[in-house]
Order: structure tokens, then C-alpha cells, then sequence
């Protein structure tokens, strides 16, 4: 069907801001040599198909699409990037479609073409002598999580969207989670990428090299790069010796500052930690409220609280007495007020699962805005403690306070609307309390996105606030690679 509404070049409707449901003369004929290069199965085109995935995780962003194409190969890949160039159709890569940035939502026009990835979900191979594992984009965390587990090994990265989320936006948006104390985030993870650019030639960077100076690492750009730079169509993963044992702990501290000084005396003494989140006495409360089934690990109240996991793949090793010892230690030097071992795996659970649901039990309290920052490691406890006093000083009524990955210097900041609140406060007070927030953190030499990217949600603030050389050096980068602009546009560089 050709399209009654003026368009230029094919690209963008000129009549209307809202999708009419009509498409192109382009995308129709796009749409139609995609479904000879995919089969049938590789291009959607119902509405009701196409729906559940054109809004973003939190339903805060809702685009529109006319199609998706699901390619099941790289060489569909690149066939798709092929068509969509010469015909100046901007493509939209998708994965799990569970990013907080909304950066696998198309535009509301309907102008972009959707490219769903889960399609691509083998592993190609895995290996525990090699330490490697190459996944397809589509593979969801969760698979390759079981496939590293029955060879011995492990893929150290971990999120509470893991059931869901794929390897190519993990890639995609430098996914964090709760291991990157030890073991950092997917930069430090993915060992080469597979991908295809713009003009679709094919970058091929999964051999594994450990090391490889060939100038410019176009794997590395590609990671966090949202999908602006090229579709990933595979990804060389490292692996590491399956976990034999882990312990799980929850610990009463008095302030941010004291947690930061405990996971200092830890990890002078053990290598073991590697999940150390800090949880606020109100956010266990909220928890606690909200969440049927969970009670509080500790007897008597705290004003801030820590979940420490440490590991072992030493089956030998008695890493439940060490951590004890420890704890008891910090305990007797007044670092901590009080401290639980879980007794078992059931417990264990149980704690992580306080941690897990604090924004749900957030969302059910009320309105709340989130935001995603970093600051260095050891300004984080001041930081916090200051911003959050200045929020609430400056926005009467509200609650600000921050949980998540103490040891990485990243926190979920979090601003939560009084009671009484109008059930429009977020899109009335939501923008000028991001900006005064993002403010404090960009003064502090911090980053209003730690781990969930940029995407749509943050461009604004980012263009707002990153200093000029590093717009000027993304813009040239996505214009050198990208000069048609067919990949994810409006997402990542202002
Ligand atoms: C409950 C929950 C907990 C979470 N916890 C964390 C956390 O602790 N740490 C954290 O970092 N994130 C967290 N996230 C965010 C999210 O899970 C991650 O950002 C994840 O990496 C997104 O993967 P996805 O496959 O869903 O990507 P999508 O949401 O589909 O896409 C994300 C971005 O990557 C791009 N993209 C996707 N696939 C490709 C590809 N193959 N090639 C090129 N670009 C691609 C998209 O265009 C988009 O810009 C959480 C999300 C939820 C829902």
C-alpha cells in the first residue's frame, strides 16, 4: 500500500507527528524484499503482533512501527541493513526490549522499522577450556547463565531482568547488575563482537584475543554504543570457574560511610566479596510493606542496611566461617551494628529479594522518579547523604534517598512523590527535580546514566550537560559510521 501522506525521501512522514498506520512507498517496498530475504516468519506486520513491543519497559515511551523484521541469521542481518539504506529506512534494534533509557523504542511517527534480534538465540559454542562462550544476540541471559552452569563455568554477569534480556543489549548498553564489584561490567565481559554496520559489511571480532593492538577497538565501540553504531549480531563472551559455594549476608550499618568503611576492612582481608548493595532503612520498609512474603533479616532497626555476597569455587573452603569471622570482627571494631548469615539457599533468596523488589514496592507506595548515577567510589557516601537533604530541602514534601551497587560508586537515586501528591506530579515536578538532581551529580563530577545508557529518556539531560568535546567526538564518530543516520536515530548522541 502506498502511503497518502507526504514523505521525504522515503524517511519521515511530513503530515503528522502520530502513526496513521499507513506506510511509505519505501518501508512497503522494504517490508516486501524483507519478506523474500527472511520468509514468512521473519517479517511481522499485525498490529496486535507488533504492539506489546513498541513501548519501553516502564511504559513511559510509546512509538510505533509498521513492521518487524526478525532476521535469523547474520547474512538476513545484512541483508535487512542493505535494504533499509537504499532506501534511507532507519532501523530500530531490538533484544529483550527491557532497557530503562527507552533506546529500543521507535519514534512515535512510525517511521522506523523495528529489528527484533530474538530470533538469533543459538550459542554457537561454548567452552570451559577456552573460557569462551560466542552467543547470538537473541540468547537470553538466563540460557547462557544454564549453558556456562552445565560445562562448570560461569558468565559472571547478573540483573534482575535476567529471564529476558539478550546477550546483544547487554552488549549494546554495557549492561552493570550486582557483580560488577568483582567483575565488572559487559566491557570488561565481552571478548569480541560480531556485528553488522551501516553500510552492512560485517565487523567480525570473535576469535577471543586476549590481547590485540590493532589500533582503534571497534568491539568496544560497538558496547554501550545502543544500537547507533550497528546491529550485533553475535558476541564472544569470557567465562569463569562455576561458583562451588556462597554466602549471603545482611548487615545493620548506621551510614553509608560506615558501609563504604566495611567493604574496605573486607576486602583487605577476603577476595570473596562480590555483591556488596547498600539498602536504606526506608526502602526495607517499603519492602516490607508492599511485598507479601518478606520480613526484615535483622531484629532491631537501622538506618541503612548492606547485602553482601561472597563466593567461593573452592568446594574446600569454609567461606561461611570466614565471612562470620569477619562480620563478628567489624562488629567488635563498631563498623557494623548487627549482622545475619543466611542459613541456606532459601534465605539467601530471601534477602536478595528484599534488595530486588525495592522499586517495585516503590511503585506501589506511589509516584516515584528514578535516576541511574555515579559519582567516584568514595564521594558516593557524602554524596548521597547530601543530595539527598538538598532535594528534599529544595522540593518540600518529597522523599529522596538511593539503594544499589554502594561499591561501584552507583546508585539508584531515587525521589519519591509526598502522599499527598496530584496524580500528575511526575510530569509536572518530574523534569525540574531530574534537572536539579542531574545537576548535583554532573557538579560532583559524577554521570547521570551509571548503567542503563542513555537511549531517549536521558538524551535531553545529556546534551544539556555533556561538556562540548564529548558531544563533538560522538556526533563525528556516529556521522563517520553512520552518515545515512539509518541506525537507531535520536537515540544516544544529542
Ligand atoms: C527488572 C530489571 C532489572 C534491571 N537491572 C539492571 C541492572 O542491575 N543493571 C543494568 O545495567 N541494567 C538493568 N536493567 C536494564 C536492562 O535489563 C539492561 O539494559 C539490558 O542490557 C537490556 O537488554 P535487552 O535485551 O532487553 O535490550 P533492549 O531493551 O531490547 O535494548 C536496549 C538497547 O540496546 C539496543 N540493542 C538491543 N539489541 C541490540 C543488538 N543486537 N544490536 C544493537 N543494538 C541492540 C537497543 O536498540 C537499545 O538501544 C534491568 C531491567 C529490568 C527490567
Amino acid at each position: 500500500m502506498a502511503c497518502s501522506c507526504i514523505s521525504f525521501g522515503g524517511v519521515a512522514r511530513s503530515c503528522q507527528a502520530r502513526y496513521c498506520g499507513c506506510v511509505t512507498d519505501a518501508e512497503s517496498e522494504l517490508i516486501e524484499r524483507a519478506r523474500e530475504a527472511l520468509g514468512p516468519h521473519g517479517v511481522i506486520t499485525d498490529h496486535a503482533d507488533i504492539e506489546p513491543w513498541v513501548s519501553d519497559w516502564r511504559g513511559r515511551v510509546h512509538g510505533a512501527s509498521p513492521a518487524i523484521l526478525a532476521p535469523a541469521s547474520t547474512e538476513e542481518v545484512v541483508a535487512i541493513v542493505k535494504l533499509a539504506a537504499e532506501r534511507r529506512v532507519p532501523l530500530v534494534p531490538q533484544g529483550g526490549n527491557t532497557g530503562m533509557a527507552a533506546g529500543a523504542t521507535p519514534s512515535a511517527d512510525g517511521s522506523q522499522l523495528l529489528i527484533s534480534m530474538r530470533r538469533m538465540n543459538r550459542i554457537r559454542s561454548i567452552s570451559a577450556e577456552g573460557r569462551l562462550a560466542v552467543a547470538e544476540a537473541g540468547v537470553v541471559l538466563e540460557t547462557l547463565h544454564e549453558a556456562a552452569h552445565d560445562i562448570g563455568m560461569r558468565f559472571p554477569l547478573t540483573l534482575g531482568s535476567r529471564g529476558s534480556c539478550t546477550v546483544g543489549g547487554l552488549t549494546s548498553t554495557n549492561a552493570g547488575g550486582t557483580q560488577v564489584l568483582k567483575f565488572g561490567t559487559m566491557r570488561a565481559l565481552v571478548a569480541g563482537v560480531e556485528a553488522v554496520l551501516p553500510d552492512g559489511s560485517v565487523h567480525s571480532g570473535l576469535t577471543g584475543l586476549k590481547k590485540d593492538n590493532r589500533g582503534y577497538s571497534l568491539d568496544q565501540l560497538l558496547i554501550g554504543a545502543e544500537g547507533t553504531l550497528g546491529i550485533v549480531t553475535a558476541v564472544a563472551l569470557k567465562l569463569v570457574p562455576a561458583v562451588a559455594a556462597r554466602i549471603v549476608a545482611w548487615v545493620g550499618v548506621e551510614s553509608p560511610a560506615r558501609a563504604l568503611d566495611l567493604l574496605r576492612f573486607l576486602e583487605a582481608r577476603t577476595s570473596t566479596i562480590e555483591g556488596f548493595e547498600l539498602v536504606p532503612e526506608d526502602s526495607l520498609q517499603l519492602v516490607l510493606k508492599h511485598v507479601p512474603g518478606t520480613r526484615s533479616p535483622l531484629n532491631d532497626d537501622h538506618q541503612w542496611h548492606v547485602l553482601i555476597e561472597a563466593t567461593t569455587t573452592d568446594s574446600g573452603f569454609d567461606i561461611a566461617g570466614e565471612i562470620e569471622r569477619l562480620l563478628g570482627d567489624a562488629l567488635q571494631q563498631g563498623l557494623i551494628g548487627d549482622a545475619v548469615l543466611a542459613a541456606n539457599e532459601a534465605q539467601a533468596e530471601a534477602f536478595w529479594k528484599i534488595r530486588d523488589t525495592i522499586s517495585e514496592a516503590e511503585r506501589a507506595e506511589g509516584q516515584t522518579l528514578a535516576h541511574d548515577i555515579s559519582v567516584a567510589v568514595h564521594e558516593m557516601p557524602r554524596f548521597l547523604v547530601e543530595a539527598s537533604a538538598e532535594v528534599e530541602r529544595r522540593f518540600p514534601g518529597v522523599i529522596a534517598s538511593g539503594f544499589g551497587h554502594l561499591g561501584d560508586g552507583n546508585i539508584h537515586f531515587h525521589v519519591r512523590a509526598a502522599g499527598h501528591a496530584a496524580p500528575d506530579w511526575y510530569e509536572s515536578e518530574g523534569a525540574k527535580i531530574t534537572q536539579f538532581v542531574d545537576d548535583l551529580v554532573t557538579h560532583a563530577g559524577g554521570s547521570i546514566s551509571a548503567e542503563h545508557g542513555i537511549g531517549q529518556l536521558k538524551l535531553a539531560e545529556f546534551g544539556r550537560l555533556a561538556p562540548p568535546g564529548r558531544v563533538h567526538a560522538l556526533r563525528a564518530i556516529k556521522n563517520a559510521l553512520d552518515p545515512l543516520g539509518i541506525m537507531n536515530p535520536g537515540k544516544l548522541v544529542p
